[in-house]
């Protein structure tokens, strides 16, 4: 029986609640009246249900189609301004006890080359990463508690923090482990990490089964409740996602909706981030034997209903995306990208050698930070290093109460254009450093208030000449 405020996990994603919320989308894919009148409602930017948005997602009139993207650009500029924040992911170890049959870190797989980075290694690739001009990370490991212990990811964590090499530093660590338990949620909390992100990979649990034949991952209940114990945990801002390509698009849609709607019910806030990869070719993984890809239209519409559908929550998009979908997705509601990325356990500080590569999966968007900021400064958007918020204690309801009434933007604007300054004087090429001057100069303008803008504008001088880490 559906359930949202059920702690378990085949009642809060319920498989008939599912069905038949996709039947009665089915149903209303050309009911104007209907489409209309949902679009009224998203235009509140209180959001909307899985299945209101479901029916927006499945709707085939082409002018309400035309108007849903429209909405999605509109709720995004009006929340996240024409900011995007920046990060890169640090692949910690690729031991794995997990059989996922899609991922090429499976323990079946014998041939790819088994790497943990040793805390000197994790000290150069860190630095190599600042010298990039990264402040944010996502950490990425696969399962293995001999290997990888929840001790192992903590020193880790401590390592990353303690660097500080030139002006450079990471000042948010994100985490992407396994699904685990309370008490190493609450350490990982206690190591001071910015947002907890599992994907679900897909919300139907037979499929879900059978993509995670062996191993801790196979527990639907275990994964699909573990946001509830990371909170538990005390851990606020949660990441979701689902591995698109893995099961039907339209069931994974209404599934994360559906984990949204609980959280925010059953724990009092809503997710932080929801990530939307997609399956990619991998070592010993070939992407056309799944049945479920998705093609970069139907891709784009999944970004702009989610936005539409949650416009609190942040979107992120990785390298996993082409330079072109990357730019629609952006258009349609995504609001963190990643730039420079390696999905191989070590390679930022030295490229892998040819023979013992341990890629995670090929990316798509290979060009470097700097050219991925000179694009977006050139397409209008202010990449933004920003890790205020957390920093400052802004995170779960505070944040969101914050971002619901619109006061959020008041720190935002300021703090991505002096984080932005940072990277031009620290990292940025000629040509980046010149277009991003031009930005700050007509950005700082779109301050409302004018005690901020002179704050900025002192600032952004102090940072001309050396001072660094101003935030609001
Ligand atoms: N091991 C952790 C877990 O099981 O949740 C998380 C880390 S894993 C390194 C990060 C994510 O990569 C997975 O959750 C999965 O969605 C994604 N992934 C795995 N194989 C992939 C592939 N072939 N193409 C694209 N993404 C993939």
């Amino acid at each position: 029986m559906y359930d949202v405020m059920s702690p378990k996990a085949e009642e809060f994603i319920s498989h008939e609640e599912i069905l038949e919320t996709l039947k009665y989308a089915f149903e209303n894919k050309s009911n104007e009246k209907l489409i209309t009148e949902i679009i009224e409602k998203a235009k509140q930017k209180k959001g909307l249900t899985h299945r209101e948005a479901s029916v927006l997602l499945e709707c085939d009139i082409e002018e309400k189609n035309k108007e849903i993207f429209a909405l999605a650009e509109q709720i995004k500029k009006d929340i996240y301004g024409n900011r995007i924040v920046m990060f890169a992911p640090l692949y910690l170890s690729n031991y794995c006890v997990n059989g996922c049959v899609y991922c090429p870190y499976h323990h079946q797989n014998k041939h790819i080359p088994r790497k943990k980075l040793t805390q000197e290694e994790i000290k150069k690739e860190v630095i190599a990463l600042q010298d990039m001009g990264h402040k944010r990370l996502a950490l990425e490991s696969g399962e293995d508690p001999v290997n990888n212990p929840i001790e192992y990811i903590l020193e880790c964590i401590d390592t990353i923090y303690s660097i500080k090499h030139k002006n450079g530093a990471i000042r948010r660590v994100n985490v992407n482990i396994a699904a685990t338990t309370v008490e190493n949620y609450k350490k990982l909390k206690d190591a001071g990490i910015g947002t907890y992100i599992l994907f679900q990979e897909t919300y139907n649990k037979e499929t879900y089964e059978e993509l995670h034949p062996t191993g801790p991952k196979h527990n639907y209940a275990y994964h699909t409740e573990a946001m509830d114990r990371a909170m538990d945990g005390g851990i606020d801002d949660v990441g979701l996602g689902v591995l698109f390509g893995l099961n039907l698009y339209r069931y994974d849609f209404a599934g994360i909706l559906m984990h949204a709607e609980h959280l925010e019910a059953y724990k009092g806030v809503g997710p932080h981030t929801i990530s939307v990869p997609r399956l990619r070719r991998a070592d010993d993984i070939d992407p056309d034997k799944f049945d479920n890809g998705i093609d970069d239209e139907t891709f784009e519409k999944i970004v702009a209903c989610l936005r539409i559908a949650v416009p609190y929550t942040g979107m992120i998009i990785s390298t996993r995306e082409s330079v072109a979908c990357r730019e629609k997705a952006l258009r349609a509601g995504i609001s963190q990208v990643s730039g420079g990325s390696k999905t191989s356990v070590g390679g930022y500080a030295e490229p892998e050698p040819e023979d013992a590569k341990s890629e995670q999966f090929d990316v798509s968007d290979t060009r470097t930070l700097d050219e991925v900021v000179n694009w977006l400064i050139k397409l209008g958007y202010i990449p933004s290093f920003c890790t205020a918020c957390y920093r400052e204690g802004r995170t779960g309801d505070r944040f969101m109460s914050l971002a619901k009434t619109g006061q959020i933007g008041n720190c935002c604007q300021p703090n991505a254009l002096m984080t932005l300054m940072e990277y031009l004087e620290d990292y940025a090429s000629e040509d980046t450093k010149k277009a991003g001057i031009e930005l700050i100069k007509k950005e700082i303008n779109n301050i409302p208030s004018d005690k901020v803008k002179q704050i900025v504008i002192d600032n952004l001088e102090k940072i001309a000449k050396g001072s660094r880490d101003f935030r609001l």
